[in-house]
């Protein structure tokens, strides 16, 4: 069997393309099909169809789609967990949060549309009533990474769907397996054909047409830095509203006066768990001089303490990367950083296991500066480099010396210095005694600088992406 993409609400066969578990190349998970240019244009016209009559239904009829989109991720969370690890590669214990996930992200949606904010003003004319009220934005396009195949998948479309849009969704290669059931789930709900459309399928034909078809009012994008800006270029050139989530570089500062088994935990889970596969992963690790050699030798123990195997085995607490292409450049990051100077302290190697996968172990570099290009550019993988500082001052330069902005952490006991951090650290989200990845769906999630564009996704932020303003004036 293949599986087929969904367009106007109809499954349909296309290219076959195999979905590989990285903890076993022998292990072929299923058949995809490709869509092609005329699929991919076919599902933007049809969004483009369903749109009218989908924004005018009520936000409570969209509520319900939701909420059983939501019940069905929910009642399906074992297999779509166990689906996820073994497509992905993270670890059968994150990938059931990841899955967890998704489904509060619905239902957390389907109660944001129904208390979806308005405004009335007086008007300086006597008699005249404003009225600001929200409207949909029309056909969005979803273009979402491997890292979270099924949480950054729900985090843009239950958003665009509670709040009137139609959407055309195109998930990474790699990671086909959780947009398939995913879809599959919400054709399943109910949704009136064309409302979402799923094309699975390269991202020079599919993720371009995306980006450059008129009829696609608006694009939410995940992935990579240089990937975002070329979408970036073409999409705001022809006045598409864009948002855009792309690298980090994000920094986390251990301080003379942290609790050193706290911030040894949270260096371990921020640097390397989900296999460092993460853009809010705590690559660069600044630690004051007082507690940098305390703090080198108690990670390393952890490390050697780690178990890195595959991702559906209950032991393992590291899985594999994700691809061949990662880990090849994982290597050449881990081969840069000796070249450049800095001390591979643990790890960097690659691993066999009794199964054919890409096993790489967590690397830790020591003696880094943060000049140097490992300390500089995304890696996404499990190496993570420390660089000493010598003191809270220059930390925080450290700190904020990068093009990106996405997350930063402090491990400190002092308020002084952690609200000293809070304010002045150009980061969009800030960590206090925990590590640089993990967040809640509640809150914005969002970066500054080289990490993202446009508004902020999640929590009642996505309002923002998802809907327009109109300012009505009234007389009775
Ligand atoms: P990665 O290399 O980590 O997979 P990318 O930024 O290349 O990150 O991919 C993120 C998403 O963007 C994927 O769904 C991918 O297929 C898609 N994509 C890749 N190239 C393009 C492109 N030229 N236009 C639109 N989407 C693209």
């Amino acid at each position: 069997m293949v599986y087929g993409n969904l367009i106007d609400g109809e499954w349909r066969d296309g290219d076959p393309f195999a979905n590989i578990n990285p903890s076993n190349l022998d292990d072929v998970v299923g058949e995809y099909a490709r869509a092609s240019l005329d699929d991919t244009r076919d599902a933007i016209a049809a969004a483009s169809r369903a749109f009218w009559g989908w924004s005018l239904t009520t936000p409570q009829t969209r509520a319900g789609y939701l909420e059983k989109i939501a019940a069905g991720i929910e009642a399906r969370c074992g297999a779509l967990a166990d689906l996820l690890a073994r497509e992905e590669g993270k670890t059968l214990r994150e990938a059931t949060g990841e899955v967890i996930r998704a489904a509060q992200l619905f239902r957390f949606y389907a109660g944001e549309v129904l208390r979806t904010p308005g405004e009335r003003l007086d008007s300086a004319r006597e008699g005249v009533e404003i009225q600001v009220t929200r409207e949909p934005v029309g056909v969005v396009g979803l273009i979402t990474p491997w890292n979270f195949p099924i949480a950054i998948p729900a985090w843009k479309i239950a958003p665009a769907l509670a709040f009137g849009n139609t959407v055309v969704f195109k998930p990474a290669e790699l990671v086909p397996g959780c947009a398939w059931e995913l879809a599959h789930l919400i054709h399943d709900a109910g949704i009136p054909a064309g409302v979402f459309n799923l094309v699975m399928g390269r991202g020079s034909v599919v993720g371009a047409e995306i980006t450059s078809n008129p009829q696609v009012n608006a694009i939410s994008f995940t992935g990579s830095t240089t990937t975002g800006s070329g979408i970036l270029t073409t999409a705001s050139a022809r006045l598409a509203k864009v948002q855009m989530e792309m690298g980090g570089k994000n920094p986390l500062v251990i301080l003379n006066d942290a609790d050193l088994p706290r911030a040894v935990q949270a260096a371990l889970d921020g640097a390397f768990y989900s296999t460092g596969q993460r853009c809010t992963a705590s690559s660069r690790l600044i630690v004051e001089a007082g507690i940098h050699d305390r703090f080198v030798g108690a990670l390393t123990e952890a490390l050697a303490s780690q178990v890195v195997g595959d991702a559906r085995n209950a032991d393992t607490t590291i899985g594999p990367v994700v691809d061949e292409r990662q880990l090849a450049q994982d290597l050449r990051y881990i081969d840069l950083g000796k070249s450049e100077g800095a001390h591979l302290a643990f790890g960097g190697e690659v691993l066999s296991r009794p199964t054919r996968g890409h096993y790489l172990s967590p690397a830790l570099f020591t003696e880094a500066n943060n000049q140097m290009r490992v300390c500089r550019e995304e890696i996404f993988g499990p190496v993570a480099t420390v660089i000493r500082a010598a003191n809270y001052e220059e930390a925080l330069h450290l700190a904020n010396d990068t093009e990106f902005g996405l997350s930063a952490g402090i491990c400190t006991s002092s308020l002084a210095r952690s609200m000293h951090f809070r304010r002045n650290v150009q980061a969009g989200m800030v960590m206090v005694n925990l590590p640089t990845a993990g967040v809640d769906y509640t809150a914005p999630f969002g970066g500054r600088k080289g990490s993202s564009y446009g508004s902020r996704e999640q929590g009642r932020y996505a309002v923002e992406f998802y809907t327009t303003v109109k300012t009505a004036y009234v007389v009775g």
